[in-house]
């Protein structure tokens, strides 16, 4: 997931949010969407929690996005925008269907129960439907995925100065410092093979003591089943969220083909979409997933859809707890535009270095 400096509470906000008023009071989101009509957006959610806002560490990037938050942003999919079945997607992309204009997809990443709970009432009060990319080998574990169990260890570790195996000393002394903690180490853990980082959590644990992350929890394959037959179209996120482009082609192939396999056996319907786990791929990768017999790979990559997109390199767009003005800009890919904007005005500043 991408992390800006607000998501991070890196005290610029003020100067961020009157830039965003600005850009909201110019008109330019919405005549980029009317220009930009002809591209589709698909948006990438995970969980949804009871309450808006973003307490503690557990969910520092809004990864949860708020109930109220999530109902107010379908309605402002049914009001503005099309939403339409990732399928369509496929078929467009295909050549056998043409999408309306400003057309939307709804995914949800990870196979978090609060799907189930809190986002399929909503989703079938506006009649909006959705694709949720599930984790073959963790469907009905006990165990969160280790993101969400990280960081409900990072809140329950004492305030100060912490000093852990292999990580070294880490700053909790505020909740901007410990959010950013947990980003960093988030981070680290990401590029660790599995079994060291298995090692990790467990040195922090031993300090932190045992968490739940309780907004982590996960679909049983009976839930699965029933969000399949409400008409959620499941697809396939690996088979253990592994970073693929760290593993050896074998285990990349099981992780891909055989979470296939195990996902179509459990539902008896076939799996034609992979979502890349944390958004990690590159052309081994891609291939696998091509090779495995899937129509569509999708990313984190930020923006909107070309109508001649890449089938296997679809581009997402991350959702937090936007309110329905910030949602609507978010829906332009417009905050792509002015990170790019940003990046090149601080290239001119210090002299142009590509
Ligand atoms: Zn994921």
């Amino acid at each position: 997931m991408t992390v800006t400096q607000q998501e991070m509470g890196c005290g610029r906000i003020p100067t961020k949010q009157l830039a965003f008023k600005a850009l909201v009071a110019s008109g330019a989101p919405a005549l980029w969407r009317w220009l930009t009509q002809d591209r589709v957006a698909v948006l990438c959610y995970h969980g949804v929690s009871s309450s808006s806002g973003r307490p503690g560490v557990w969910n520092a990037d809004g990864v949860h996005v708020g109930l109220d938050r999530f109902e107010a942003q379908m309605a402002y999919l049914k009001r503005r925008q099309q939403p339409v079945p990732l399928s369509w997607l496929c078929e467009s992309l295909e050549g056998s269907r043409r999408l309306p204009a400003r057309a939307v997809v709804v995914t949800f990443d990870d196979g978090l129960r609060s799907v189930v709970t809190r986002a399929l009432p909503v989703l079938q009060k506006h009649g909006i439907p959705a694709a949720l990319f599930v984790v073959a080998e963790a469907v009905g574990g006990s165990a969160p995925l280790w993101t969400y169990r990280l960081g409900a260890l990072i809140d329950r570790l004492p305030p100060g100065r912490v000093t852990l195996d292999r990580l070294g000393q880490l700053d909790l002394t505020t909740l901007r410092a410990r959010r950013l903690a947990f980003f960093r180490v988030r981070q680290r853990l990401k590029l660790t093979p599995a079994a060291e980082r298995a090692d990790i959590l467990k040195a922090i644990e031993h300090v932190a003591g045992p968490a739940i992350a309780q907004e982590g929890e996960l679909l049983d394959w009976e839930e699965v089943r029933r969000l399949a037959e409400e008409g959620f179209e499941i697809g396939c996120h690996s088979a253990t969220h592994e970073n693929l482009t760290l593993l050896s082609a074998d285990a990349s192939w099981r992780e891909v083909a055989g979470a296939k396999a195990t996902i179509e056996e459990r539902l008896g319907r076939p799996v034609k979409a992979f979502a890349y786990p944390d958004g990690f791929y590159n052309e081994r990768v891609v291939e696998a997933v091509r090779s495995a017999g899937f129509s569509l790979g999708l990313t984190t990559d930020p923006g909107l859809n070309r109508p001649a997109v890449d089938p296997f390199r679809v581009k997402r767009l991350l959702i937090g707890d936007e309110d329905p003005v910030a949602f609507g800009v978010a829906l332009t890919g417009i905050r792509v535009v002015t990170s790019a904007a940003a990046g090149l005005g601080r290239r001119l500043a210090r002299g142009w270095r590509p």
